[in-house]
């Protein structure tokens, strides 16, 4: 069901000899795309092996976890319900039709029921009902992650670099690193003064000093998709042939570029970029946009 990714040398990102591949896990599925798939796997196989009938989560209207697990769930033979954040529209988004379209139940709650997680589960609380939490956060999906190194053989590179969001990924990705290697994370978020330590938890103490986090290339906020993001994603496009979206990997890129060009990275070094998926949530933006 699943391609295995591809690697791909970026030549644009070289400098002093420093060399950057990135991972293209967009690739291994169009919709189950990117660190999704892996960061839902063990869940999903812990409903199974609980008896479960159906998976419940949570996200937004352009939720890439949702998309995901509306598939996956109905590939693995179990039904799925998503809670959304906020109210119904007069047409939904791409990304909740096609979870629909998969067999995913919606249920519309408000931004501010949406808050209460441990409401929402004691409502909705029936037997054979699989809760995964938002974006796959836990102990599971961290397991999971970590399953995205053994695709490759990550001897060679330094540096991993990957985008953070809930950190799940950055956790997993955090708990296979050699010694020589380093992970730096790149925020979507601005001023989260909570997100080092939603990954730093999940890992011993030994490794912390392994992890950076960036919090500089947000671009004005999470799902902040200012013109200057959007010239870049074309330039980066045409520059490379890698598409990206405009959540997490256009500004995971441009960190990366910014890093090099600012002198972060030392002669030999070689960094592995995770290019994580969420093509799919581009579809938010007006036709015509991008031109991939
Ligand atoms: C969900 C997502 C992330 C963030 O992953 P976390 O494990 O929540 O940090 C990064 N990139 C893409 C494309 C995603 O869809």
């Amino acid at each position: 069901m699943l391609q295995k990714p591809r690697i791909q040398a970026l030549k644009s990102f070289t400098k002093n000899h420093i060399c950057t591949d990135i991972l293209r896990l967009d690739e291994i599925h169009p919709v189950i795309s990117g660190n999704k798939w892996y960061k839902l796997r063990y869940y999903l196989e812990d409903a199974l092996m609980h008896g479960a009938r159906e998976i419940a989560s949570f996200g937004g209207a352009y939720s890439n976890h949702l998309v995901a697990l509306a598939l996956a769930s109905k590939e693995a033979g179990l039904s799925a319900i998503g809670f959304i954040r906020g109210e119904a529209g007069p047409i939904a988004s791409p990304t909740l039709s096609a979870a629909k379209e998969y067999g995913m139940q919606l249920v519309y709650l408000t931004r501010e029921q949406y808050q209460d997680k441990a409401a929402i589960k004691k409502a909705y609380e029936t037997k054979g009902r699989y809760f995964v939490s938002e974006g796959g956060y836990g102990n599971l999906g961290v397991q999971g992650a970590a399953k995205i190194m053994e695709e490759i053989d990550p001897s060679p590179y330094t540096h991993i670099v990957c985008s953070v969001g809930s950190g799940t990924m950055a956790a997993g990705l955090l708990t296979t690193l050699a010694a020589h290697q380093q992970l730096i994370g790149i925020s979507s978020q601005k001023n989260n003064p909570t997100l080092k330590n939603a990954v730093l938890q999940f890992c011993s103490p030994e490794i912390h000093g392994q992890f950076e986090l960036e919090e500089n290339f947000h671009f004005g906020g999470f799902a902040k998709h200012p013109p200057t993001l959007l010239q870049y994603m074309r330039e980066l496009w045409i520059r490379e042939s890698l598409p990206t979206d405009i959540v997490y990997t256009s500004k995971l890129c441009f960190g990366v570029e910014q890093m090099i060009a600012t002198n972060r990275f030392k002669t030999g070094n070689k960094i592995l970029i995770i290019h994580s998926g969420g093509l799919q949530g581009n579809h938010s933006l007006k036709k015509g946009l991008l031109p991939f």
